[in-house]
């Protein structure tokens, strides 16, 4: 049976949160004199709600589930980094990875002192059978599944999710960065089900926000308490919460934005499926494609100086680019400047 007891560091379990004034009181006052700020009003001179209350209320009622469910992080980059200090142990966790995936997992292990132990994806991009990963799993730590993942673009299914999780006394941490432009259901609904299930999302990607660094975690209250108990008294910035909270009350545009570039995605591929050089277009559920040319060194060279930025993910996968989706003009001049290229 998973027991997160077993897995929080002893230093994190034993140690008294930070109090911030703002976390002392909280009810209504007229004159505010305990946080040593500027007085004199601006936007800006309070700090912000270290526990983000109003926003988790609003995400509550996006993602339909409760607040005690959510933590909000400085992107969800921030929250991978509060699992590792939280959860593994230097010379005794593991981070297990699925490549080629987010590279930060690896980084972040790598930042914490934790090994990563790879577990390469199958050729077309799946899972490894679950038996296969049980097999391997032969300490605690973090496991990380993208879905979609970044750079192939698939999706894993839940079912494997729940085969994994079962068998495993660390934590399962499903990074979702790209669910809004997938069909698949969340794994958030699995919550309930699975104990050690973290679930990472972000407004860094649909909703528009890469530059305001808000992301979430979602997991059982007692993950996300000790998550709340170390991370940085006012981690997300005034600015940043009032962004996020703007996006969020403008549902519809970002629901059209999705449909738009999704739409756009289609239309790339059957463009890109004209062009004699492209070998292969991985199928994708998120706002990126993942493309085989015969010479992606030299298509990444050609776009470059076309004015055209790309990511070049060769290492990983053998002549492959990532190439996001941009708007439609843009992506008619990326197909442009190939069809140049191929003469
Ligand atoms: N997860 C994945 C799979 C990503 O691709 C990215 C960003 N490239 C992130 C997480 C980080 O997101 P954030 O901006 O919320 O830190």
């Amino acid at each position: 049976m998973f027991n997160i007891d077993k897995i929080t560091r002893k230093n994190i379990q034993q140690m008294k949160a930070y109090s911030s004034a703002r976390n002392e009181y909280k009810g209504k006052a007229d004159i505010w004199l305990d946080a040593n700020e500027n007085p004199h009003k601006t936007d800006l001179n309070r700090y912000p709600d270290p526990l983000q209350l109003r926003l988790k209320q609003e995400i509550s009622k996006l993602r339909k589930i409760e607040v005690n469910n959510i933590f909000v992080g400085n992107g969800s980059d921030e929250a991978i980094d509060l699992l590792f200090r939280a959860f593994c142990e230097p010379g005794f966790s593991k981070a297990y990875i699925f490549p080629p995936t987010y590279g930060m997992y690896e980084v972040s292990a790598e930042i914490n002192n934790i090994e990563v132990e790879e577990i390469p994806l199958t050729e077309n991009f799946k899972l490894p059978s679950s038996e296969k990963i049980k097999a391997q799993l032969t300490t605690t730590g973090l496991l990380f599944i993208c879905s979609p993942n970044n750079p192939t673009g698939n999706s894993t299914d839940r079912q494997q999710i729940r085969e994994i999780a079962n068998s495993f006394n660390g934590l399962i941490v499903v990074d979702e960065a790209y669910i809004d432009f997938s069909e698949n259901e969340s794994a958030i609904s699995l919550i309930d089900e699975i104990p050690n299930l973290v679930v990472l999302q972000t407004f860094s990607k649909a909703y528009g926000l890469a530059g305001a660094r808000v992301g979430m975690a979602f997991a059982n209250p007692t993950i996300i308490s000790v998550l709340n108990k170390i991370k940085p008294p006012y981690n997300i910035n005034t600015l940043s919460m009032r962004a996020a909270l703007d996006v969020l009350s403008n549902n519809e545009t970002i629901a059209t934005q999705i449909n738009e570039i999704k739409e756009e995605r289609n239309q790339l591929v059957l463009e890109l499926l004209k062009l004699k050089f492209v070998e292969r277009i991985f199928p994708s559920d998120a706002n990126f494609l993942l493309i085989q040319f015969s010479n992606s060194s030299k298509v990444f060279k050609a776009l470059l100086k076309a004015g055209v930025v790309v990511r070049n993910r060769t290492t990983e996968v053998e002549n492959c680019l990532r190439i996001t989706i941009g708007l439609k003009i843009e992506n008619k001049k990326l197909i442009k400047i190939l069809k140049e290229l191929q003469g």
